[in-house]
């Protein structure tokens, strides 16, 4: 029995080995053939489609930019001659500036004033000439500064432009271009002028004094509200903005063309142009530029990477392949173990493929991965401690890239991950979700109050000064804070719900964190709702109304003016004070339109009442637009008022931004005859200093002051200061929210010139206003 069974072993043994070696190779043949080959080809296969897709996606992504940037370029240019051409017409055409020009010895100063200064300082232009009608110079104005022999100075100007004043003067005819109106002639095809139909220009593209440049003459004409044109030929305006200047910083900073630049020369290699096309149709110069290859840079960053996971791809597959066929080699049955082998082989393909889906510029995990890995830990049922994600947006980021272009950004934004990730433990993740928004996602931690502890000191940690490409920056950051608990597992919710959080960090002041509360929800959906219901109310007009509250002198005994108050009346929630919807208006772009809405309906106010003067308030976001005061100036002059009537209150933190454009807005305002008052006063910075910088005609000292008269102490200390420093600087300075006897004949004793409140009257209707104005004035 032993011995047969050990036979038997034997020669099963002996079989099973000539099968065992036939087995092998014919398993080599198979294998070779069956997976060797084709997992080959197919790794192969797999490199060269992942790379010509990537450059192909490089391409297309860099013809795309290039597009862009070349519509963008044509862009600012068709504006940059239509913004010339619509500047001239607030000097062309108004009737004071020709009486001047036909006075036999015009006052020059006048002309500076209302047309040279106003042209060269606010629109920029670089030269502004005024011709007579037989087209000689009799006035130049060149970057701020009154020539004084106009004749001479003029004559490259007038050379270059000769083409644009014949065709005015309809000595030679040509088609129209886009940006003109010429005399007798439709407008052509596509027109983009911005002029009012009543402008006669010619505005081209011209080289002068081989600068490119912008040119456009116009005709001075009367406004229509003075009659007709003196007989013969009117007298021109010649505007000129160089492209070579503020426009083509412009285009690099606005634009982001990068190196923008206006060349009568030629492009060099690597830059992109488009042709600046003169009156004529040939072209006069180019605009150039660097374009920008987003797709080369993708493609440079991407191809290491790429090249090393798919080198890690080839070398686990041949690893894999060589050790499957030992493995076949060695028991051509063990197909399980190649079936594991196939599995690992995946997997492995599967890693390689999250590697290439970080985030390249930080390393950081991406928005794709951060979701990821917080499915798996709502997934995972409540974990002991607090969870939490933290929304992280970088406060004035942007300024940095404007002022320190996309190359400090990166650098910046690099700096901030790092930053981050040496503040978190090894179970928690920091990803980048784009731009300047990052995200944390804390794993447990003992309670709410460790996980602020984090959230303080990443705000810390971002305030502290950054060195970006060899400067001193300083950013900050807003977090919102939703913990895990109160998302009930829901990854949107929990990420929506951080949003919200941190968006009322950023609107308490940036630079902080905020927990999500439930009630910061409910505020957000009114917020939307009231949002959504403002615009169909700015539609339909009916809704929102307009309030006037009477102003008196100092003794409380005459009407001198009256503020205009917006008043909505809601279809669900009845009526609205301001205080419900203005900061809605403010955040969502709406305040422009409710303020034309005010101004208009004051404007009426203003003509029926020639005596009163009409405050309208301006929020101080309006300020950040640079066409602010043009529109204002528009809406006054088209209903028919005068601005000398209307008086604008804007507030303290207006001024404190010391920005170019606040002041040249304040001083086109004050120039086009508007009343500048600040309103609030002494609850915002309480500077005076500031008032030097800006002229203003008056202060509103804020009614809670006038509140605490007889409460507190300093209130009554503090309305004298401010009245005598007021006086002292020429202001004129008023009262708000006299309620009592007793308060005015303070503020009347204290020298307060005007004063406001419901002592006298609460805003009314402006149908109200004629009894109430009866009424007051017979009371004193
Ligand atoms: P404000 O410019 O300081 O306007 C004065 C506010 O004080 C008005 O409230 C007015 O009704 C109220 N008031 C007047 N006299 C008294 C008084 O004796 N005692 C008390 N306690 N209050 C008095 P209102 O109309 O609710 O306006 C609140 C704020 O909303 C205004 O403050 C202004 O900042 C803003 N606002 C109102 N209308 C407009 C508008 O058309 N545009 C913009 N941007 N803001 C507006
Ligand atoms: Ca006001
Ligand atoms: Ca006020």
């Amino acid at each position: 029995m032993l011995r047969i069974f050990r036979h038997g072993i034997a020669g099963e043994f002996s079989s099973l080995r000539t099968y065992w070696y036939k087995g092998v190779a014919l398993a080599r043949w198979r294998f070779i053939g069956a997976v060797a080959l084709p997992v080959a080809l197919l790794a192969l296969g797999l490199t060269a489609t992942v790379f010509y897709a990537l450059h192909a996606a490089a391409r297309q992504a860099d013809l795309v930019s290039a597009k862009r940037q070349s519509q963008e370029a044509q862009l600012a240019l068709d504006d940059a001659l239509d913004e010339l051409a619509q500047s001239q017409t607030g000097v062309a055409i108004w009737s004071p500036l020709l009486r001047e020009l036909y006075k036999p010895r015009p006052n020059w100063d006048w002309i500076d004033i209302n047309a040279g200064t106003w042209l060269n300082y606010v629109f920029a232009h670089d030269v502004d000439i005024l011709l007579s009608p037989r087209d000689i110079p009799v006035y130049m104005m060149q970057e701020g500064v009154r020539l004084a022999s106009p004749h001479h100075a003029a004559a490259i100007y007038t050379r270059a432009a000769a083409p644009l004043i014949d065709v005015l003067r309809e000595r030679t005819q040509r088609a129209a271009n886009r940006h003109e109106r010429l005399p007798g002639q439709p407008l052509a095809n596509h027109a983009t002028v911005r002029t009012s139909p009543s402008a006669i220009h010619a505005t081209s593209t011209v080289a002068v004094n081989d600068r490119p440049a912008a040119v456009s003459v116009m005709r001075i004409i009367p406004d229509g509200s003075d009659g007709d044109a003196p007989p013969g030929p009117a007298p021109l305006l010649l505007s000129v903005r160089y492209l070579d200047r503020s426009f083509v910083q412009q285009l690099a900073s606005v634009q982001l063309l990068a190196g923008a630049r206006a060349t009568v020369g030629r492009l060099s290699g690597e830059e992109h142009g488009a042709a600046l096309i003169g009156e004529d149709g040939k072209p006069v110069g180019m605009l150039a530029w660097r374009p920008d290859r987003p797709g080369q840079a993708v493609w440079k960053a991407m191809v290491p990477t790429a090249a090393a996971v798919l080198a890690g791809l080839l070398a686990t597959v041949a690893a894999l392949l060589t050790g499957v066929g030992r493995l076949m080699r060695k028991d051509a049955a063990s197909l399980d173990q190649l079936r594991v082998a196939h599995l690992e082989l995946q997997a492995k393909e599967a890693q390689a493929h999250r590697l290439a889906y970080h985030d390249t510029l930080t390393g950081l995990a991406n928005r794709a991965r951060l979701a990821t890995v917080l499915d798996e830990m709502l997934g995972s049922g409540a974990p002991e401690g607090v969870s939490a994600v933290l929304l992280i947006d970088l406060d004035r980021f942007k300024q940095v890239n404007d002022t320190l272009g996309h190359l400090g950004g990166d650098h910046l934004i690099r700096q901030v991950a790092m930053r981050l990730e040496a503040l978190v433990l090894p179970g928690d993740l920091v990803a980048r979700l784009g731009g300047d928004e990052f995200a944390v996602l804390l794993g447990p931690r003992i309670d709410e109050t460790a996980v602020e502890a984090v959230a303080g000191a990443m705000v810390s940690a971002i305030q502290d000064p950054f060195v970006v490409l060899g400067a001193n920056v300083h950013i900050g950051a807003s977090i919102g804070i939703a913990c895990f608990r109160d998302a009930q597992g829901d990854r949107t919710e929990l990420m929506r719900t951080a949003d919200i959080a941190m968006y009322r960090a950023k609107a308490e002041g940036r630079n902080g964190y905020r927990f999500f509360l439930a009630d910061m929800d409910e505020s957000v959906k009114l917020r939307r709702e009231i949002e959504e219901d403002l615009r169909a109310a700015i539609v339909r007009e009916s809704e929102l109304l307009v309030y006037y509250q009477p102003q008196m002198d100092g003794s409380g005994t005459h009407v001198i003016g009256v503020e205009a108050l917006l008043r909505w009346q809601h279809p669900r929630r009845g009526w609205l004070a301001p205080a419900a919807f203005v900061n809605v208006a403010e955040e969502s772009g709406l305040i422009g339109a409710l303020t034309g809405r005010v101004l208009r309906d004051a404007c009426k106010v203003a003509v029926a009442w020639p005596d009163l003067s009409v405050a309208v308030n301006i929020s101080p976001v309006q300020f950040r637009s640079r066409t602010l005061a043009a529109e204002l100036i528009a809406i006054v002059r088209a209903a028919g008022a005068r601005a000398q009537q209307i008086e604008l209150e804007v507030t303290e933190s207006v001024l404190l931004d010391n920005d170019e454009v606040v002041r040249a807005t304040l001083i086109a305002l004050r120039r086009a005859g508007f009343r500048i008052a600040l309103d609030d006063f002494g609850t915002g910075y309480s500077s005076l200093s500031y008032l030097s910088k800006f002229k203003v005609d008056k202060i509103k000292i804020d009614r809670s002051f006038i509140h605490r008269l007889g409460e507190a102490e300093d209130a009554a200390a503090i309305i004298h200061a401010v009245v005598r420093l007021g006086h002292a600087m020429g202001l004129i300075v008023t009262a708000e929210g006299v309620e009592t006897g007793l308060q005015r004949a303070f503020l009347e004793q204290a020298g307060c010139n005007e004063l406001q409140g419901f002592l006298f009257s609460e805003a009314v209707p402006a149908a109200a206003l004629q009894r109430l104005l009866g009424r007051l004035e017979r009371v004193a």
